[in-house]
């Protein structure tokens, strides 16, 4: 009891939202101290069998695609599961580290959002991931809950919200009421599922060969939901597939919108599926309040108009949409009331 008052005073708190794309980490009484890609590095251990953590994070994220043998970039937590629990503990112990700067030796309380959909195994082996990265007492927060309160949604109320979280790997629909998930829905289509879209498209229309990297950055540039006035267009270097040498093309916008049809619809489809299985009431409190968009893959140019379009509902945008996840975590981390009222037990 007393240790635990005394580790409790002198640590450093912290929420982690553990994303499929990004690590964002808030430190109480500080707020938002890193942000980097949830992306690792590992080299074939020399001394023999298994392999060693060379990079996390910026470093690491680098190097995909660009790896000689004997090294893999790995995204341990790519479709919104954890695939490998020795990396994401890698991953988390580093984070951790990152954030309480040189060697203090306590042990911090740990706020950690999860996906939604998660299993009880998995809840269990991010806890104990946590616990052996060095946390003394961790909770576990879902996504969807962390953002709406980090977008400033007032969750313990008796109104329904929706919140729309599309992220890298996995795009999560929820509807809150009274401190709780009502009802959700996740898929497994998001930025991620863009990319390959426009990689795949580059490769029907063009016979060329781009890389995760160069899809994401068209995607950003020059990607669009919905039809513009001003065409816009982007040089792409990749390799030809037939001469099998490095070669340049113009895409342009119209293209990319092409190209980005399919992975749009099913997100679409998956607010449409949600709505339906919404109780009445909360359908009724979202017609007034509007469904609340968070997450990088929401910035996608003109998303906001063609979800208003197809739903005929009030859209709204997070301030920052790749910060609301960590900052409600933080929030909750700040209120031990609130905390304990949304923590999943
Ligand atoms: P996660 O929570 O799963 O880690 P994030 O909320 O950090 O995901 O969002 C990452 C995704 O957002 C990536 O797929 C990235 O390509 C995408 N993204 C970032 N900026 C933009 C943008 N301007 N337009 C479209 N997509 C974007
Ligand atoms: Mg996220």
């Amino acid at each position: 009891m007393y240790l635990d008052f005394l580790a409790g005073a002198f640590s450093h708190d912290l929420a982690i939202d553990l994303g499929t794309a990004n690590t964002l980490v808030y430190v109480r009484g500080k707020g938002l101290v890193c942000s980097e890609p949830s992306v690792v590095a590992v080299a074939k251990d020399p001394s023999g069998r298994g392999e060693k953590v060379i990079a996390v994070g910026h470093e690491a994220k680098e190097m995909i695609g660009r790896t000689p043998n004997g090294i893999r970039a790995i995204r341990p937590i790519k479709d919104g599961v954890i695939a490998d629990f020795e990396i994401t503990e890698a991953m988390l112990r580093y984070f951790i580290q990152r954030a309480h700067g040189r060697g203090k030796l306590v042990r911090p309380r740990i706020v950690i959002c999860v996906p939604p959909c998660i299993t009880s195994v998995e809840k269990r082996a991010v806890r104990e991931s946590a616990l052996s990265a060095g946390a003394r007492e961790v909770y576990l927060i879902e996504e969807p809950m962390a953002a709406a309160i980090g977008a400033g949604l007032d969750v313990t109320a008796a109104t329904g919200s929706m919140i729309v979280d599309i992220g890298g790997g996995t795009t999560d629909v929820a509807v809150i009421s009274l401190s709780g998930i009502v009802t959700s829905r996740s898929i497994r289509c998001g930025g991620d599922k863009m990319d390959e879209a426009i990689i795949n498209y580059v490769k029907r229309k063009y016979n060329m060969l781009v890389g995760e990297r160069t899809a994401e950055q068209i995607k950003m540039s020059i990607g669009v939901a919905s039809p513009t006035a001003k065409t816009e267009t982007m040089e792409v270097k990749g390799r030809d597939l037939v001469a099998g040498i490095p070669k340049v093309i113009i895409a342009t916008s119209d293209e990319i919108r092409e190209a980005l049809v399919e992975p749009i619809h099913a997100i679409v489809e998956t607010v449409h599926l949600t709505l339906e299985r919404t109780p009445p009431e909360l359908a009724a409190d979202i017609v007034d309040r509007g469904i609340m968009l968070v997450g990088g893959g929401s910035l996608l140019r003109d998303f906001d108009q063609v979800l208003r379009q197809e739903t005929k509902l009030p859209i709204l945008r997070s301030e920052d949409p790749f910060t609301a996840v960590v900052h409600g975590a933080g929030k909750a981390l700040e209120d031990l009331q609130l905390l304990k009222e949304v923590a999943l037990t």
